[in-house]
């Protein structure tokens, strides 16, 4: 690495790796290495505390150990990011400083500014330039055709020119509702905390600036790759068999059924895709895990995972501000804890949020995007609370899923139809109306499930525009047959006021 001779590499807080990236190649005397915890990052807005902790604790572990392997380490706590890099040119005055291209626009451009040579890196399997060959000149960029051109473009999951297992997708085998045996899922281990993670707990306490919420971290989310590497091994040995089937399914009482919980250390660095699937692939060619939950597994992450960090570079920032529907409600302080709920779903997911940091994809996506759809949540807003409290958020994540999928916000772009439904989807799926104060099957009254009432008013408050969307035929037809349809949407108003004072 001797272009980097003298140089120093600038580890940002989601790329902590050491075997990709500019560190990749590099070994101790190859480079310094610089790390800075901005306190105007940390005190900037109200995170997870479990989020806050992950991101200080794994930079400052990475640290220890590239100065246990040898390396310069310069670690900074400073006032913001500007300031950690001025104070380490000084003490270095005429080196060069580069970083891995930061995983957001802003921080492109922030670090641009600062004169910070941008190197493009490994982190994800696929390359902007790559994504850009692949979309050419189609007019739709379906997942699914972007997928199945990753399947065989790295050589996961195939026989010769074939999908293993004779098919591309297995969603039909994936779509279970949640089992009534009481069946036990597969747990993780939760790892001890150091004296680093006190050290950051202790931190946080002391600065009377700081605005966190939610529990403090119990060992959970791995803080170092070792750990992240037990937890890949307890999933593909325990929960990659049992995943695929219930996949979309919800347990007022199971909080990741037989999710991997990976998402964190993948957007942290601490994991490759790349290690991820190939160690899921060898468990299904050894015979140990079917290929439906193989196949959505991978799906999720050579698929979805990628596809959403190619079209945030693709689509660029201005996609930040699309809002289709016109949607302009501050998010429910039901969401963001700061009132109760009765709706037994949503208070179930924020409980989740509020000791983990984590909810599934579907409680997510039919939950609380669901909720945020039809209720007109403004989806800047919703795309940075969701940033700022999943234990994986990430504005490349969250960008795509929410203004894109969740909230239709780009007009059909990304999702060809929104992601809307009643009560009955949720009642389907998961076990939380059995003890809800609401009926899902109810649209007007008092004991109205406010997501069905919610439902038809937002296809009847945006039947112009979703009336050229031949996929929505279908529901509006049901709109336009309601004979309760004044009812249903003074009720949906009622709802709507309700979810606004924080008294639903
Ligand atoms: Fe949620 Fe409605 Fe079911 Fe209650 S009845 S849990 S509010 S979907």
């Amino acid at each position: 690495m001797g272009d980097l001779d003298l140089a120093t590499v600038w580890v940002l807080g989601d790329q902590l790796s050491r075997r990709h990236g500019p560190l990749g190649d590099s070994g101790p005397g190859d480079c310094r290495v610089l790390f800075v915890e901005s306190a105007a990052l940390v005190r900037g807005q109200r995170w997870h505390r479990q989020r806050l902790h992950l991101v200080l604790s794994a930079m400052r572990h990475l640290a220890e150990e590239l100065r246990a392997e040898g390396f310069d380490v310069d670690y900074r706590r400073s006032a913001d990011l500007a300031a950690g890099l001025a104070a380490h040119r000084a003490d270095h005055p005429g080196s060069r400083v580069l970083a891995a291209r930061p995983s957001s626009i802003d921080g492109c451009d922030r670090l641009t500014a600062l004169g910070v040579e941008l190197v493009d890196h490994d982190y994800f399997l696929t390359a902007a330039a790559d994504f850009a060959d692949w979309a050419g000149a189609r007019t739709q960029l379906r997942m699914e055709d972007f997928y199945r051109w990753q399947r065989r473009r790295l050589d996961v999951l195939m026989d010769g020119d074939e999908p293993a297992g004779g098919d591309w997708n297995f969603d039909h085998d994936n779509r279970e509702r949640p089992p009534k045996d009481g069946r036990s899922w597969p747990g993780v281990t939760r790892f001890e905390l150091d004296e680093i993670d006190h050290a950051v707990l202790a931190g946080l306490d002391a600065d009377p600036e700081v605005t966190c919420w939610g529990d403090g971290p119990d060992g959970l989310w791995p803080v170092t790759r070792e750990q992240a590497l037990v937890r890949l091994g307890e999933f593909v040995e325990h929960a990659l068999a049992p995943f695929g089937p219930h996949e979309d399914a919800m347990l007022a009482g199971e909080w990741k059924l037989a999710h991997s919980v990976l998402s964190s250390s993948l957007n942290l660095g601490l994991l490759h895709p790349d290690e991820v699937v190939r160690a899921v692939e060898v468990r299904y060619r050894e015979g140990g895990a079917p290929i439906n939950s193989v196949e959505g597994f991978i799906r999720q992450v050579i698929g979805w995972r990628e596809y959403v960090w190619c079209l945030y570079w693709y689509w660029g920032a201005d996609y930040r501000t699309r809002n289709a529907h016109g949607a302009h409600r501050p998010v429910p302080p039901s969401f963001t804890g700061e009132a109760s709920t009765e709706m037994a779903c949503v208070e179930a997911t924020v409980a989740g949020l509020h000791a983990r940091a984590y909810g599934h994809h579907i409680q997510r996506l039919m939950v609380l995007g669901n909720l945020a759809l039809t209720a007109g949540v403004e989806p800047w807003a919703l795309s940075e609370w969701m940033r700022v409290t999943f234990i994986d958020g990430a504005e490349w994540v969250m960008v795509p899923n929410v203004i894109g999928m969740a909230l239709h916000a780009d007009g059909g772009e990304m999702a060809t139809k929104p992601y809307a439904s009643g009560g009955a989807y949720l009642n389907r799926m998961s076990d939380y109306c059995r003890d809800c104060r609401f009926d899902p099957a109810k649209r007007t009254g008092e004991n109205a499930c406010p997501f069905t009432s919610l439902y038809w008013d937002f296809l009847a408050r945006n039947e112009a525009d979703l009336a050229t969307n031949h996929r929505m035929a279908r529901q509006l037809a049901g709109m336009r047959r309601l004979s309760d349809l004044d009812a249903t949407r003074v009720r949906a108003a009622e709802v709507l006021e309700r979810l606004d004072r924080g008294e639903l």
